[in-house]
């Protein structure tokens, strides 16, 4: 077996186990596979032991992988999880199945313009920094719910959820700390009445915590693929 199949299985595994403990099924939990910096031959490996769904942060490499991999078009999932600006979101709504990191209006309507009319509505969550750094993207606490509710209007895109990146801590009681503040906003958005069902939460380091905290979607990188050398 490769080293990527490997991790993969031990990746699945840690997922079913968080899962269990918090008394969830496995299957409500779904691997988003981080390839960023990462080669397309080792997406494909990565394809090989059965994940389909990648994760890229940067336009450009983004582009260069799809073109790379364009004979599994139709088999590969991409989703753009990186800060987006205004003049890469035609980029993201021509290449890709999902954007996670739209976190202010102006982007939305951009995506939603630049989806080509013959695929279906652009996937998109909002990002959400309720940890309240400045320096992180993501729309507060205070913005997030109207926020919601007017991205979910728009018409080529398909408001999925709500993701996150909080930051780095140590313990597993902080780490669901953060967790629970945005699966809160989560159910409330739900209970006013938006039909979301992805919470897009939990990295290599604390993926135990976001599943504990009912994430639906985990972003792992570095424990399928390794350690990278840049981020
Ligand atoms: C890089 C990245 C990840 C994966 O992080 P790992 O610690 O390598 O699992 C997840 N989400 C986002 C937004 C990232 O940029």
């Amino acid at each position: 077996m490769s080293a990527i199949a490997n991790q993969l299985n031990t990746i699945r595994q840690r997922i079913a186990k968080a899962a269990r403990v918090a008394g969830r099924s496995e299957n409500a939990v779904s691997l988003l596979a981080v390839s960023k910096t990462f080669s397309a031959e080792m997406i494909r490996a990565a394809y090989a032991a059965g994940q389909s769904s990648f994760g890229e942060n940067y336009m450009q490499e983004a582009l260069e992988k799809i073109k790379a991999l364009a004979d599994l078009r139709g088999q590969l999932e991409w989703h753009f999880i990186g800060p987006l600006q205004s003049n890469k979101t035609k980029s993201a709504a021509t290449h890709f199945d999902w954007v996670h990191s739209v976190d202010r209006l102006k982007i939305a309507q951009r995506l939603s313009e630049q989806r080509p009319i013959h695929l279906p509505p652009l996937n998109i969550c909002l990002q959400v920094n309720l940890s309240g750094e400045a320096s992180k993207s993501g729309a507060s606490a205070a913005d997030a719910v109207s926020l919601a509710h007017a991205l979910a209007i728009l018409p080529r895109l398909k408001l999925r959820g709500l993701m996150t990146i909080p930051a780095p801590t140590d313990t597993l009681d902080a780490q669901r700390l953060a967790y629970r503040k945005v699966s809160e906003l989560f159910a409330t958005l739900r209970n006013d009445g938006l039909a979301l069902d992805t919470l897009s939460a939990g990295m290599s380091a604390d993926l135990e915590a976001a599943i504990l905290e009912d994430a639906t979607l985990v972003r792992i990188g570095s424990a399928i693929f390794g350690t990278r050398v840049r981020d």
